[in-house]
C-alpha cells in the first residue's frame, strides 16, 4: 500500500487575514485520516471547500496565538449547533489551557459553554505522539516564546511532512524533520523580513533561516509558510534558496501538495 500525503493550504497569511489569503491552517490527508492541522481565522471556510466539520478526524493546533486557532471558536458552533452530526466529540491534540481559553470567549451565561462535547482535548508536551486513524502525529516543543510546538505527520508507509508551527531556529524542529531519512517536505514559517535585532529572542524565521533548517534537516522540499507583512512570495522562495538547494516552494492558499515516502 502506498500512503501518500496531501498538504492544502487552506491560508498562510501573518498575523492577520489577506484578502484571499486567511491565517495559518492547512488539510492533511493519508491513511484515510483528515487532520485540520492549525485553526487560524478565515481557514473554516477554506476547510469545507475540501471536507465538511463532520468528516474531519482530527484538529491539531500549534500555539494560542489567535492566527493559529481563532477558528476553533466557530468550529465550535458549527459542531454542536448547525448542520453536523456529530457521533463523537473531534479529537483536539492542543497546548495545555486551551480548554478553559475557548470556554472563555464561548461562555455567554452562567453556565461554561460545553467546548468538551465539541472537542475531545488532549494536552500536549514535548515528545507527545498519537495515532489518529493511519496517521501517527509527533509534537515537540520549538521556540516561539510561550508553549508552542511542531508537528511530525507520518503515514505507516513512511510518508512524512514536518511543520515548523511558529518558531525561530531551534534542534528540536530540526529533529522533528531530520527523523530517519528527513522528511519528504518541511512547511516552515518564514514570518520575518530581517533576523531579529541583537540581543532579543528570536520567535520566527527569516527565509534564510527556513532554508538552513531545511538544509540542516535534510529535508527532500522546502515549503515556506507564514509570510509576514514584509515579505512578497517570491522573494521569500529565492532569499530561503540561497541557503538550501533542494526545491522551494511557497505557501499558496487552495495549493495542495503530495508527499511521497522518502
Ligand atoms: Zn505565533
Amino acid at each position: 500500500m502506498t500512503d501518500v500525503l496531501r498538504l492544502t493550504v487552506l491560508g498562510s497569511a501573518s498575523p492577520y487575514p489577506r484578502a484571499g489569503n486567511p491565517c495559518s491552517g492547512y488539510l492533511v490527508e493519508g491513511g484515510g485520516t483528515r487532520l485540520w492541522m492549525d485553526a487560524g481565522s478565515g481557514t473554516l471556510g477554506a476547510l469545507r471547500e475540501h471536507v465538511g466539520l463532520g468528516r474531519l478526524d482530527g484538529i491539531w493546533i500549534s500555539h494560542l496565538h489567535a492566527d493559529h486557532c481563532a477558528d476553533l471558536l466557530t468550529a465550535y458552533y458549527g459542531l454542536l449547533y448547525a448542520d453536523v452530526e456529530l457521533a463523537a466529540p473531534v479529537p483536539l491534540p492542543a497546548p495545555p489551557g486551551i480548554a478553559d481559553r475557548l470556554a472563555g470567549f464561548l461562555t455567554n451565561g452562567p453556565r461554561r459553554s460545553p467546548v468538551e462535547d465539541a472537542f475531545r482535548i488532549v494536552e500536549l508536551h514535548d515528545h507527545h505522539r498519537a495515532h489518529l486513524g493511519g496517521l501517527t502525529l509527533t509534537s515537540r516543543a520549538v521556540s516561539h516564546g510561550m508553549p508552542a510546538f511542531g508537528l511530525r505527520v507520518e503515514t505507516e508507509d513512511g510518508a512524512r511532512l514536518a511543520y515548523s508551527g511558529d518558531s525561530a531556529p531551534c534542534d528540536a524542529l530540526t529533529a522533528l524533520a531530520a527523523l530517519a531519512d528527513g522528511c519528504a517536505t518541511l512547511l516552515c514559517e518564514a514570518d520575518l523580513a530581517q533576523p531579529s535585532p541583537a540581543g532579543t529572542e528570536a520567535v520566527h524565521h527569516t527565509p534564510e533561516d527556513a532554508g538552513r533548517t531545511a538544509a540542516t534537516a535534510a529535508a527532500h522540499r522546502l515549503v515556506v509558510t507564514h509570510l509576514g507583512p514584509f515579505l512578497d512570495p517570491s522573494e521569500a522562495v529565492h532569499r530561503a534558496a540561497t541557503h538550501y538547494t533542494g526545491p522551494v516552494k511557497y505557501a499558496a492558499p487552495g495549493r495542495t501538495f503530495e508527499v511521497a515516502r522518502t
